[in-house]
């Protein structure tokens, strides 16, 4: 902390300090472990994943593959905590994790104390709750609606699997996607009244890559938008419970990420 600042220490805390601030700043549900005022709570396994993960941005040109070689979650920056509009709340960074794709990627996260929240900072080249990069996602929707139906573009996108793994496979890309252009040219009909809610249509407006464009341009609302663009939750799948009969396909092949 600036020395300048230091003395405002004691005053910074109050402010912070609202009923359940205050519990945690006295030792409340944190045990004998002591507060430091200049790294907060000790941020434990157990801490850490006792609290939320809030993805945030991290705006970026760069494509998974350029991002992995200059390692730039190193770059990723959380210069002000979220939760509490300052970096003096105990907020801190908290290395960073790993995801299983695309190989050798790792997301930068901080963790504030106070609020017992984690931040990892996604960068725009990743999808969000789906393993991969968001222009694969890109490919797979751009697949389908070039295709004649869902299950000939599964066929060729995925011919390493068998057919049913790679409609599923294709469908929890499409599903999100198509909701997120959904909400879009519902929610935008200022942008992109008269488009039907297809990345042809929305991409001809906001221009490509389009699910890059859409996450850049929608950068305050992120929370709301559903994954793997945003960073809300992706939309449930509906239901579909084949015949009692049907031949069971198996357990999906592809691997899932946070
Ligand atoms: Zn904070």
């Amino acid at each position: 902390m600036p020395a300048d600042r230091a003395g405002d220490r004691d005053g910074e805390k109050r402010s912070f300090a609202g009923k359940r601030w205050q519990a945690k700043l006295r030792g409340g549900g944190h045990g004998a472990r002591p507060w430091d005022p200049d790294i907060g709570w000790p941020a434990t396994a157990g801490t850490v994943r006792a609290g939320p993960v809030v993805q945030l941005r991290q705006a970026t040109a760069l494509t998974s593959e350029e991002y992995v070689r200059r390692e730039d979650w190193r770059q990723a920056r959380l210069d002000r905590c979220p939760v509490h509009g300052v970096a003096e709340c105990g907020l801190r960074r908290l290395g960073t994790y790993r995801r299983v794709e695309p190989a050798g990627m790792r997301v930068a996260r901080y963790y504030c104390a106070a609020a017992q929240t984690t931040f990892s900072l996604l960068p725009d080249c990743l999808a969000a709750r789906l393993p991969g990069d968001l222009d694969e996602v890109e490919r797979v929707v751009a697949a389908v609606e070039a295709a004649p139906s869902v299950e000939a573009a599964a066929d060729k996108l995925r011919p390493d699997i068998e057919l049913p793994g790679a409609i599923r496979w294709v469908r929890r890309r499409l599903g999100p996607v198509r909701a997120v252009l959904l909400a879009l040219v519902t929610l935008r009909p200022d942008h992109l009244g008269g488009c039907t809610p297809t990345l042809r249509d929305v991409g001809a407006r906001l221009g490509a890559p389009v699910l890059r464009q859409i996450r850049a341009q929608s950068d305050k609302r992120l929370g709301a938008l559903a994954a793997p663009v945003g960073f809300g939750p992706r939309p449930r799948p509906r239901t579909r419970r084949p015949p009692p009969r049907e031949h069971d396909p198996g357990p999906d092949p592809a691997p899932h990420t946070g």
